[in-house]
Parts: structure tokens; C-alpha cells; sequence
């Protein structure tokens, strides 16, 4: 099923999802709970490397998909199952229906599967005139109520205890208190009855081993071993992706799904099948038992070497709960089928271009689903990915045609800022030069969440020569990379680090060529422009001689060093290497590599309360985590820590001009957090997180002032 949503009406759902406040609180309230019973779930465990031995495993798994699955149908047909193939979703639900008909079932009971959802098996089996039940509590709730799970493992997570209560008085025809030990008890007598009448249990299946022909179930309620045992045909519905070698190799996987899903130690019920299972009311004795292996893509991913890495997938759901998007809109909002990171990408495979398009903008690129991904998946890489594919296929909107157009020549790209530079003059805000009084009528009111910066009198570039002492023996040459909003908005960032440059005998450098970083570009789905002004910056940034390229900002740092080798791998792959080994962050350098000392700012900046901002980039971009609170501390001032001090400031680059009603919710979340720790002072690493926080903190009327790590250490006054 195709849908032509338009992104303005895809952001109106959002901004319902925004008004839900219940939604609001109980997605906020998990996500913190979440990360705390994660951290539980693995302490004393190498959480890395069972993320590495999961990926490994699924990588083996999907290569020798082939030979898994003959050797599978061996074995399982060798105990009596009928094993079928399904190309397409269609061929799924037509097999299964033929199932039901040719064994004469009516009744039908379910266990939760995401693949019976992908294929819409529920409405295909209703069309034949089946009665078919789900009895996993939270997905028998979202089927009474004729909506999709909004969680991959909690799938009714978005509704209320009194939500449910009316709707099972609905149900039972009478009232039901909203006490959640009554409402489990409601259900389960309700689909008590369900089980005894049914003549068929459809199930998916977590794992499919090829060695002996058996599937694993996981699950917390114990329902699938009803489904499984009481009616006399079972029907499982797998995913060729879930086919593995071993038991030993499931296991594997089984000690990371409960823990990443829910950060519960363990899964409730583990049940294993091999083969049909004893009937007494059957003439052969035996259950009827049905495999149907369903394909629906898979292969064609499975072939595809950027996208293969997505059927490592173990459908944990870890991706959605860490998401800063899904937390403020819930999964209705945040997937199709599929939620979460993951659904982002998926969608595009399984239900298409039209029903992907407006999703797959929908990302901060935090990086916060990789950081947790039980598959070891690239998530944010793979959404940039399938952008790109869709704006190739469906044409490039024409707001990120012209950014690609104008990122890929420099000159074209700095003389229009400095253009801007004249036109903004009369919105300037006389008091308060920094900002723009009014947006400009392009902007709707939805962009007045932050105040904006103006662009800068004289741009960096125009000023190095002025601030540039050239060094006497110098204990380091570095290449300074500006990025576009250092050089052209916050000039004063790379000012304040050129005195502490100074002061410490770095030779410095500023490559007059080099451009954007070019991530912007990647954001708006602009892979070839991002491509250009890759190579642009690689030819203009002279690597001989010069120990390090440094920059200010944590968003170039990271695409510079990890994005930009991705982009040029099949162009310019040793020379980008080359360029991305040179490339660290401000804070290391000056900290690590530097090593300066308590002595970098005076005392009228000192002994403040200074909360830190961890950009995205930085903390799991560049896996810099206390860098920059030890530099708090060596300015003289106090760092104090905040509750989310790594999560996302809502920024996003154009995620925050497509989204800003999200943005704003992401942003407030997180202002919030430094007004509760009581700073005076946010510091940041990262321009674009300065513009967002900066802007909102001023809009809001916060007492706290926002500034760069480079004005806390190097100050030219009070910031
Ligand atoms: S990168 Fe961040 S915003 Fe994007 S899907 Fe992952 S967690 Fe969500
Ligand atoms: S993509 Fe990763 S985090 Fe998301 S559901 Fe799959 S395995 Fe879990």
C-alpha cells in the first residue's frame, strides 16, 4: 500500500503527536528509565564485543543465507513440516490463507509478529472471512482498537492504563477499573476463551536454525507456547533473515535481545520447536506445523553491499527507545511498520518510496540508535543513504538542489553570505546586535522557537591574517578548518582559540580554500554536492608539514574524519585516509595533545556553575566523553553535570528548518536539564549546537548564558 502523504500533512500528524501530552510524559519517563535498566541489564559485560559477535554472526548468516535455508528445509521437512517460500508479501498471505482454508480453520490465534505486520497478514486473513486474535496483551490492545504497534516490542507503549480500561469496557460490555493487574486479568480471560477455540497459531520466529530445522520463539507472556500447542495447525511466518547456523549461535544473539530491548536480564519464555508437536484430537497424532519463509526484499538486500549490513537487525527495538524524535512523537509518527532507525529504512524496502520519503528526513543524525544497535548497524549512515537513493529516484526538492548547487563552488557559496551579509541589515536587532530582529518572510512563525544569529561583520577568513603571530620553533603546525558557521556567523569562536594557540606556540594555518564540510549536504540528501566539496577541502587543505587538522566544531570533526572517507572510498580513498588521520577535535588538542594547564582564563570568567553540552558528534561522532570537562575545570570554573548531558540538542542541521516544531520540543527537553542542575554557564563544542541552544536559551528568557569551549578557556569578556 502506497501512500502520497504530503510532508506539510506528515507534519501535522507530528504536530498532534507534540499536543499528546500523556504521549509525552510516558515516552520521556521510559526513555530515562530505559537507559538506566540497560545499563543494569549488561553491567560486568563487554557490551561492545557482544554487539561485534551478533553483527559477526547475522554478517555469516545473511552471506550463506543460501545454503542455510536448503540445509533448514532438509532438516525441518525430515520432521514432518511443511516448509513453503514466499517471494512477495502477497505470495505469504495467499500461502497461509490456503493453509487456513484447506484445513478447515475458522479461528485463528497469534503471536506477535512484526513480519505478519510487514505483510498485513491480519486484514488478508479477515478478507477470507478468519477470525483472527492476537493475544500478546500490548498488540491484542492495538488490534481491538484498529491501529499498528507503536513499538516493535511494546507495541501499545503510546496509550494510557485508562485508555485501555474504556476500550476493554467496550469489549466486555462492561466497566473495567483502569488498575493494570485487573486489566491483565480482563485480558487474560478473555483470550483464554480465544485459545481453546482456535484452530490455527500463527507465530513468527526469532530464529530459524539450519543445523537441526528448528525455530526459537522469544517472548515475555508465554502466549506463542499456547499458540503453538493448542490449536491443531501452527503456522510460523519467518524472515529469511532470521535463518542461523547453530543453537549456539542464537544464543548468542539471545544474550543481548532481552537486555537491549527492555533491559531485562532475561526473556520470560525461550520456546524451541522442532517439528510438529503431539495432538491427540488429530488422526495422525501429530500437530499440522508450516513454515512459510518469506522473502519480500530481503534477498535483493542481502545483495546490496551498503544495505546488506540492515538484515543484521534482531528487531530489539533499542533503536527507537535512545531516539530524540521518537521520544517527542511516538512510532505512529516515527516508522510505518517498522519503528524507529531502523523503520526508517526499511520502509523504503519493504513498503516503498512514497511511504519513506517524509520519514527518512525525520533524523537529527545523532548517532544515538548506532550507539546501542544489537545488530552493530550504521543506522544514521544508512537514513542519509536511503535519502539520497530516494531524491535520485524521485527528484531533488528544490530548496537542497540550490544547497547542493551553491556548496559545490566555494566562491559562489561565500560570496552569497556575504551578500546575506548586506541584505540582513534591516532585521537586525539594533539593541542586541548578534540577532536578527525578525526572521525573514520565507520563515514561517513555526522558526521563531530560537532567536538567530546574524552573520558576522568581517568573517573569519577576512581577520586570520590580523590574528595570526607566526610561532617561533613551534611545538605544533595545525591546519585550523573553520567550518562555514565558525567562519561566517561565530567568528569569535576561532578568535578566542587563536590567543590560546598563541599562547602556547602553535603554528597555525588557515587553508584559504577549503569550503562546508559538506555535511550539510549529506543531511539534505545532496551526496554527489557533498562529494564535490569533499574533494574540494582535500585539495585545498595542504597535509605536508602540518601535524593536525583541528576544528571547533564537533559536526565537521566527525564527517571530516569518518564521513568524508565513506563518501570518497571509490574517488580519492588514500588521500582522504590520509586527511581524516590529521583530523581531531579542539578539546583533545588543546587537552591531550597540548596539555594546557590550569593557567587559560582569568578570574573575573572564573567560578561558575558550567553545565556542558556534549554535541552528538563529539561524545559518540568522535567518542569524546570527559575531554571537556576536564577543560571546565582547568578554566577555574565548576563543572556540574546535567541528566542527558550526551543526548540531543534538537539541532540537526536541516533537521531542525524541516522539523522545527520537534526541534523546539528537543531543544526545550534539554534546556530544561541545565536550568534543573543550576549552571550559570552552558558550554558547548559545536557551532551548530551553539546557534540552537544560544537562540533558544534567549527565546525562553533562561538564566543561563550558552558560549564555545573556546570563549570558556580563551574569554575576550564576560560570555
Ligand atoms: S540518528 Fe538519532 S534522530 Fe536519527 S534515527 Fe538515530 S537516534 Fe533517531
Ligand atoms: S536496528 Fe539495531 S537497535 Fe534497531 S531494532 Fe534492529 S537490532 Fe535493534
Amino acid at each position: 500500500m502506497e501512500s502520497h502523504e504530503s510532508l506539510k500533512s506528515y507534519k501535522n500528524r507530528l504536530d498532534d503527536a507534540l499536543d499528546n501530552r500523556f504521549l509525552r510524559e510516558a515516552m520521556d519517563k521510559f526513555a530515562v528509565a530505559y537507559r538506566a535498566s540497560r545499563e543494569n541489564a549488561f553491567a560486568g559485560m563487554d557490551v561492545a564485543d557482544l554487539i561485534q559477535q551478533v553483527a559477526d554472526i547475522k554478517a555469516a548468516a545473511i552471506a550463506d543465507s543460501k545454503a542455510l535455508l536448503d540445509q533448514f528445509i532438509r532438516k525441518a521437512k525430515a520432521h514432518g513440516v511443511h516448509v513453503h517460500l514466499a517471494d512477495r508479501a502477497e505470495d505469504a498471505n495467499r500461502i497461509i490463507g490456503e493453509i487456513a482454508q484447506k484445513s478447515g480453520s475458522k479461528k485463528i490465534v497469534k503471536s506477535k509478529s512484526m513480519t505478519a505486520e510487514e505483510i498485513h497478514l491480519n486484514r488478508w486473513l479477515e478478507n477470507l472471512g478468519l477470525e483472527v486474535t492476537e493475544t500478546d496483551l500490548g498488540e491484542w490492545i492495538v488490534q481491538l482498537r484498529k491501529e499498528g504497534p507503536s513499538h516493535m516490542v511494546m507495541p501499545a507503549i503510546h496509550l494510557s492504563r485508562f485508555q485501555v480500561a474504556d476500550l476493554f469496557s467496550d469489549v466486555t460490555g462492561r466497566d473495567q477499573d483502569a488498575e493494570i493487574d485487573r486489566l491483565v486479568k480482563v485480558a487474560r480471560k478473555e483470550l483464554r476463551e480465544k485459545f481453546v477455540e482456535a484452530d490455527m497459531g500463527i507465530t513468527g520466529a526469532n530464529y530459524a536454525l539450519a543445523d537441526t530445522g528448528t525455530i526459537g520463539i522469544a517472548t515475555n507472556e508465554g502466549n506463542a507456547r499456547l499458540v503453538t500447542t493448542l490449536p491443531k495447525v501452527h503456522v510460523a511466518l519467518v524472515g529469511i533473515d532470521k535463518l542461523l547456523p547453530t543453537l549456539a549461535d542464537a544464543l548468542t544473539v539471545n544474550r543481548i535481545l532481552p537486555k537491549n530491548a527492555t533491559g531485562q536480564a532475561i526473556t520470560s519464555y525461550v520456546t524451541w520447536i522442532t517439528g510438529p508437536s503431539e495432538c491427540t484430537t488429530t488422526p495422525s497424532g501429530k500437530r499440522e506445523m508450516h513454515i512459510v519463509f518469506l522473502d519480500n526484499g530481503r534477498k535483493k538486500i542481502a545483495a546490496d553491499p551498503v544495505f546488506s549490513q540492515v538484515l543484521q537487525c534482531v528487531r530489539c527495538g533499542a533503536c527507537a527507545n535512545v531516539c530524540p524524535v521518537y521520544r517527542m512523537v511516538g512510532g505512529h509518527q516515527m516508522g510505518h511498520i517498522y519503528i524507529g532507525a531502523i523503520g526508517l529504512i526499511t520502509t523504503y524496502f519493504f513498503h516503498g518510496m512514497e511511504n519513506a520519503k517524509n520519514l527518512v528526513q525525520n533524523c537529527t543524525n545523532c548517532g544515538a540508535c548506532k550507539a546501542v544497535c544489537a545488530g552493530g548497524i550504521d543506522l544514521p549512515h544508512l537514513i542519509k543513504e536511503i535519502h539520497a537513493r530516494i531524491q535520485d529516484e524521485a527528484g531533488h526538492p528544490l530548496q537542497s538542489l540550490l544547497l547542493g548547487k551553491v556548496l559545490k563552488s566555494r566562491k559562489l557559496f561565500h560570496s552569497l553570505l556575504r551578500t546575506a551579509h548586506l541584505a540582513q541589515k534591516p532585521l537586525l536587532d539594533k539593541k542586541e546586535r548578534p540577532y536578527l530582529r525578525h526572521l525573514p518572510m520565507i520563515f514561517s512563525p513555526d522558526h521563531n522557537f530560537r532567536r538567530l544569529p546574524a552573520i558576522a561583520d568581517v568573517p573569519f577568513r577576512d581577520r586570520f591574517e590580523k590574528l595570526h603571530q607566526p610561532a617561533k620553533n613551534p611545538g605544533f603546525t595545525i591546519a585550523l578548518f573553520s567550518g562555514c558557521v565558525q567562519d561566517f556567523v561565530y567568528p569569535e569562536h576561532l578568535e578566542a582559540a587563536m590567543k590560546g594557540f598563541a599562547q602556547h606556540n602553535i603554528n597555525v594555518t588557515f587553508p584559504m580554500g577549503q569550503s562546508c564540510c559538506g555535511l550539510p549536504a549529506v543531511s539534505m540528501g545532496e551526496k554527489s554536492a557533498a562529494r564535490d566539496v569533499a574533494l574540494q577541502n582535500l585539495d585545498a587543505v595542504y597535509l605536508d608539514g602540518v601535524d593536525y587538522i583541528v576544528t571547533l566544531c564537533a559536526s565537521c570533526a566527525s564527517h571530516l574524519k569518518h564521513g568524508v572517507p565513506k563518501l570518497l572510498k571509490d574517488y580519492a580513498p588514500e588521500k582522504a585516509a590520509a586527511f581524516a588521520d590529521k583530523v581531531i577535535p579542539y578539546s583533545v588538542f588543546m587537552n591531550d595533545i597540548v596539555g594546557i594547564e590550569s593557567d587559560v582564563s582569568d578570574g573575573a570568567n572564573a567560578g561558575r556553575k558550567t553545565a556542558f553540552h556534549s554535541p552528538c558528534h563529539l561524545c559518540r561522532g568522535l567518542g569524546v566523553h570527559n575531554t571537556p570537562h576536564e577543560l571546565i575545570e582547568k578554566s577555574g570554573n565548576q563543572y556540574v553535570p546535567t541528566e542527558e548531558e550526551e543526548t540531543c540538542c534538537g539541532f540537526g542541521g536541516s533537521f531542525s528548518t524541516t522539523f522545527p516544531a520537534v526541534s523546539n520540543e528537543i531543544l526545550t527537553r534539554k534546556l530544561d536539564d541545565v536550568t534543573e542542575s543550576g549552571a550559570d554557564l552552558l558550554v558547548t563544542e559545536c557551532p551548530g549546537c551553539v546557534l540552537q541552544l544560544r537562540g533558544g536559551a534567549a527565546k525562553q528568557g533562561r538564566k543561563f548564558t550558552v558560549c564555545h569551549l573556546s570563549e570558556l578557556l580563551y574569554p575576550r569578556s564576560d560570555p
